[in-house]
């Protein structure tokens, strides 16, 4: 059994990887797509195209909107038919580019064969232009533009790049299949991410729940012509995924409050990330399709589809059967980190992970009770904080203290929630305190620039 795990807190939740043998399949495309423009951290995207416009399959339709953004591209040939705002998935407005779908022709220079391209290309600025190019952001979850972290800033040196394969939340399925199925691409994107960072040693962090990838991805490395890239199995532990939690496990190294995981040497990308790397460098193919996964006890059929980003969520579910009669709840992502689907009319974006269904009894929260202070939630929380104590200071306001107790460092894993047995909805707190915290950070740092601007 593997030792390699973070060093405080987390949880065992029961993995239920119940999709875990449904091989991708192609979902076929939808009537009409929706591409919002901030589906990635950072300055949303600025439309380049106009109502009315012709567009291919990875053709440009939206450019950066700052340093920290990134390209968006049609995922099919159509007609832009709006601009606008559409309902997300929560039902709160968010400015989408509607394309009306005619066809599946691809913008010229777009490789689509399946050859497998081993030589990389040796100018590691055009590499990152590339990635840029092609749209390409965080697909573990944080959808960080790739390409800004490839770029640390002056000073800071990368010792190590992980891939993060551990895919910890439970019902998620589809990094699995990727490393199964996309192994060799997954090794050449960390080929390319380990050359861009400086030749450092790489490490595949495999969950041991998943040995069938575990023995693949070896036997991709040893076939491919790469040093230095090794397969770490990690032991199952919820939020083992977690950048600095993985970091911690791998590298024996602690990322400080606020900091980068660069700060301590490491870069961390997820190995959807590493396939789209792969996919825009060795195949000029910008990030239009995504694995998700589309589980859940209640559905007759599970799958994992290669879906094209920008599909309405009703269409996906529409080629499952529909939602099952005792399906209560609908999750884009997982159980732990997961966030409701509100609004069945929302589409896809490029970090969309899984669609998971739910059942009434699966979803319904015992009541609440008070507070026996067994102090469980400090226990699992990996991040040191102390919940019940947050949870005290948001019912009563004290934004000070929040802040001085590190709320801002949250990683709104839900394991405090999941450990309470009082049954207190710990997270929704601490993710409206947090967000205060965040706040009043942002501003505090605005008024410090704006008042140095000033004295200049
Ligand atoms: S949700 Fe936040 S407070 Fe709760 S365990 Fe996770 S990191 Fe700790
Ligand atoms: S786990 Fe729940 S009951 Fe126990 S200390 Fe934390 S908030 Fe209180």
């Amino acid at each position: 059994m593997s030792k390699h795990t973070f060093s405080i807190g987390g949880v065992h939740p029961h993995d239920s990887k119940i999709s875990r043998d449904c091989a991708i399949q192609q979902l076929p495309l939808p009537p009409k797509v929706y591409l919002a423009l901030s589906q990635h951290i950072g300055a949303p995207a600025k439309p380049v195209v106009e109502v009315g416009d012709k567009v291919l399959a990875g053709q440009v339709i939206a450019e950066p909107g700052g340093f920290v953004s990134a390209f968006i591209h049609s995922p099919v040939s159509g007609t832009v038919k709006s601009i606008g705002p559409q309902k997300d998935l929560a039902g709160n407005p968010s400015m989408c580019i509607e394309i009306e779908t005619e066809g599946d022709e691809w913008a010229p220079g777009i490789d689509l064969s399946d050859t497998l391209i081993t030589e990389i290309p040796a100018d590691n600025k055009a590499i990152i232009e590339k990635i840029r190019l092609a749209g390409v952001v965080g697909l573990g979850g944080a959808t960080f533009p790739t390409h800004v972290k490839l770029s640390p800033p002056p000073g800071s040196k990368c010792e190590r790049v992980i891939i993060n394969g551990c895919e910890c939340e439970p019902y998620l399925t589809s990094d699995f299949r990727v490393l199964l199925e996309k192994g060799e691409q997954v090794v050449v994107g960390s080929a390319i991410l380990q050359q861009v960072m400086g030749n450092v040693p790489v490490t595949i962090a495999i969950e041991e729940n998943k040995p069938e990838a575990i023995s693949h991805i070896r036997e991709v490395i040893g076939k491919l012509p790469y040093k230095n890239i090794e397969v770490m199995p990690m032991k199952m532990r919820y939020p083992q995924g977690s950048e600095k939690q993985l970091i911690d496990a791998v590298m024996h190294r602690q990322v400080g409050s606020g900091a980068l995981p660069i700060s301590v040497g490491a870069v961390v990308q997820n190995v959807g990330t590493a396939m789209a790397v792969y996919d825009a460098v060795q195949k000029n193919k910008p990030l239009v399709d995504n694995i998700v996964s589309i589980t859940g006890e209640c559905l007759p059929r599970q799958a994992n589809f290669q879906i094209r980003v920008g599909t309405p969520f009703r269409f996906i579910i529409d080629q499952v059967g529909g939602i099952p009669a005792d399906a209560a709840k609908i999750i884009s992502g997982g159980p732990m980190m997961g966030k409701a689907v509100a609004n069945l009319d929302a589409s896809t974006l490029k970090g969309t992970s899984a669609l998971l269904f739910l059942t009434e009894k699966q979803t319904r929260r015992a009541p609440e009770s008070n507070c026996i202070r067994c102090g469980k939630c400090a226990d699992a929380c990996p991040m040191g904080l102390e919940p019940f104590l947050l949870v005290r200071l948001a019912k009563a306001g004290e934004m000070e203290e929040l802040e001085k107790n590190a709320v801002q460092d949250c990683i709104e894993c839900g394991c405090c929630l999941f450990s309470c047995p009082a049954r207190i909805p710990l997270l929704d707190h601490i993710r409206l305190a947090k967000g205060a915290v965040l706040g009043a950070i942002r501003a505090r740092a605005a008024a410090a620039k704006a008042a140095a601007e000033a004295k200049k």
